[in-house]
């Protein structure tokens, strides 16, 4: 009987035990939520307080999986904010919270700050400032970190600045892009098994903004996988005449040398498209070397694979090698990506059978945008005279169509894939040379140097191609 009743008592404490431990603990616990709350609301109070008493900031609150985040973005003269650093804060902030370890509260404050000025430009960098809350302390634990990303903020246009604002225009661009090109396949070991990465490469756009700028040289990176190089780095001192005054010391700027046309009498280009061929090319070579007359020969990247030989014969003979795409498609009906393919698996071709690296292209159809023209690269030879050989099949009405049209400084085109324009040439030849004209390549009828973006349907007809 006394046994039971201890054993009951013990019960009963125990129970109580259990129910007022359980409280305590509850208790406890509320009491630090309500701890964390408190401090939570005097931190955020703190943030906005010191971020209103900064005056060329706004702040940007952002919250996304309980992580705040908020963001002093500078703010120019009108108090508006600058949109681009804007931007890449919001990125910054993204890319700050998918790190982020979830378990511990925080809040995090990103900054920007001006590193410094350089004529015209503006250099952003960011600092993180994190608080996290530390259960056992019952505080906020302070860190203060600098990021590694900038932003580039053209002055005179409020934005990012981009390779466009340092080198002018795509022209130069395209230009500089081309130059690598021919620096790389310089200095490979084998060019040839090279050229396909090298012509690979990223082309450098004036839209870019992802570049590290320096004030005597760029640094351009190339992400993409198994890249050639991973950066490119230009001296400004090498490329004086594309430079921007508006954005580098004028120690290195060099004015761009005019060049003037020189009106020639009766100086024309024979061109020659589609081909090689090994039925008619041939023929057509042998013709030309009789008569003692270069002409430029507009090749098929894929004709080119089927006869590398003949492509190594017309660059012995002294002709000029051009491009004309790989498959002869429409280039404005590809996508950039596409076009691009078509120009340089051709490059590729035509340099692993000669050695060449063409600088001209012939679109088929003669038809381009602007985007086509700054996939290409290259400066675009259009003709001024059609021989329409392509249509009449005739050899007699080729020589007729080209003896009505010719003018002084023309552009003939002709197909190296026809019969009947071997047929007609040697006798063409020799009459419009009886007549006074005097043939030569493209690159003697242009005498400037030519241009990307630009397209010559003549020696004295060229157009800009605009960006619309
Ligand atoms: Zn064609």
């Amino acid at each position: 009987m006394k046994n039971k009743r201890k054993i009951l008592i013990t019960l009963a404490l125990c129970a109580l035990i259990i129910i007022y431990g359980s409280y305590f603990i509850k208790n406890q616990k509320k009491l630090a939520i309500e701890q964390f709350r408190t401090s939570e609301k005097q931190l955020i109070k703190e943030i906005k307080q010191e971020a209103s008493e900064n005056p060329s900031h706004s702040l940007v609150e952002s919250t996304q999986d309980d992580s705040d985040m908020f963001l002093m973005v500078p703010t120019d003269s009108q108090a508006t904010m600058i949109k681009d650093v804007q931007e890449d804060m919001a990125k910054l902030a993204d890319s700050l919270i998918k790190n982020k370890d979830k378990a511990t509260p925080t809040k995090t404050v990103l900054s920007a700050k001006v590193k410094n000025t350089q004529q015209n430009v503006t250099f952003y960098e960011y600092e993180k400032k994190q608080y996290d809350w530390s259960k056992e302390k019952k505080k906020w634990e302070e860190s203060t970190q600098p990021l590694k990303e900038k932003t580039l903020i053209n002055q005179l246009t409020g934005n990012k600045l981009t390779l466009g604002d340092i080198f002018i225009n795509q022209q130069n661009l395209s230009k500089l892009s081309r130059n690598i090109q021919e620096e790389l396949l310089a200095a490979a070991k084998d060019s040839k098994k090279d050229i396909e990465k090298i012509l690979a490469l990223p082309q450098l756009l004036a839209t870019q903004t992802d570049f590290t700028y320096g004030d005597s040289k760029i640094t351009i990176p190339f992400h993409q996988k198994n890249a050639y190089i991973n950066t490119y780095t230009i001296n400004y001192e090498q490329v004086g005449r594309f430079l921007n005054p508006d954005f580098i010391s004028s120690h290195y700027l060099k004015e761009t040398p005019i060049e003037t046309v020189v009106p020639q009498s009766k100086v024309v280009a024979l061109t020659f498209d589609d081909g090689p061929s090994d039925k008619t090319t041939p023929a057509i070579l042998a013709i030309l070397k009789k008569k003692k007359t270069p002409a430029t020969f507009f090749m098929l990247g894929q004709q080119v694979e089927k006869f590398p030989d003949l492509v190594k014969t017309i660059a012995d003979d002294g002709h000029e090698l051009a491009n004309h795409s790989y498959s002869h498609p429409k280039l404005t009906d590809l996508s950039i990506e596409d076009a691009r393919q078509q120009i340089n698996r051709t490059q590729a071709a035509i340099f692993k059978a000669s050695g060449v690296l063409p600088e001209y292209v012939r679109p088929p159809y003669g038809s381009f945008n602007y985007e086509t023209a700054v996939a290409i690269g290259l400066p675009l030879i259009n003709w001024s005279v059609d021989s329409l050989d392509w249509k009449t099949k005739d050899s007699k009405k080729i020589d007729t169509e080209i003896k009505t049209t010719i003018g002084a400084d023309s552009i003939i085109l002709m197909h190296d894939i026809h019969q009947e324009t071997a047929d007609a040439l040697e006798k063409l030849i020799t009459d419009l040379q009886k007549d006074g004209y005097r043939f030569v390549t493209i690159s003697d009828l242009l005498q400037t140097t030519p241009k990307p973006l630009t397209v010559y349907y003549s020696s004295t007809n060229r157009q800009d191609i605009p960006n619309q």
